[in-house]
């Protein structure tokens, strides 16, 4: 990582940890998931407002390290509004970005800022967390509580 992209890391991490967007409950919600990330104790949990394959809201609460909450707060920023293909597709792409695994596939816009995290190998299940437990929600079924 050079270090322009070290000093965008670093303040997105700060920013986004200071001031999570999307952060609270979303009482409208028709998917939940939650995530934990037990070798840094980071918890999630999502909350996603599907119509008609339109992630329409997103908003998540927890605890965890700035990495895991700038990380959440970013990716609420960056799948609201977008299908729920394209929504999975970002998670593709970053899951490959972190891990350095896979095909990197399109440009992932504010989120390339994460590129540095697989520097550390410790933090790549903090970054991650958000996006397993959107893949989790998306993925799931709506909720019982909707009509069928
Ligand atoms: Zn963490």
């Amino acid at each position: 990582m050079n270090a322009e992209m070290r000093e965008l890391y670093q303040e997105a991490i700060l920013d986004h940890n200071r001031r999570p967007r999307n952060r609270g409950s979303l009482a409208d919600a028709n998917r939940r998931a939650d995530g934990y990330n037990p070798l840094c104790g980071d918890r999630i949990r999502l909350f996603l407002k599907i119509e008609d394959e339109i992630v329409k809201d997103v908003s998540f609460e927890g605890a965890g390290c700035a990495i895991s909450t700038a990380s959440a707060s970013m990716m609420t920023q960056s799948v609201k509004g977008k299908s729920v293909a394209e929504a999975y597709a970002l998670f593709e792409g970053f899951h490959a970005m972190a891990t350095d695994d896979g095909e990197r596939a399109g440009d992932l816009g504010k989120l390339e800022v994460f590129c540095g995290v697989k520097e550390f190998p410790a933090r790549v299940k903090c970054a991650t967390l958000a996006w397993h437990t959107l893949k989790a929600a998306l993925t799931q079924p709506a909720d019982s509580t909707t009509t069928e």
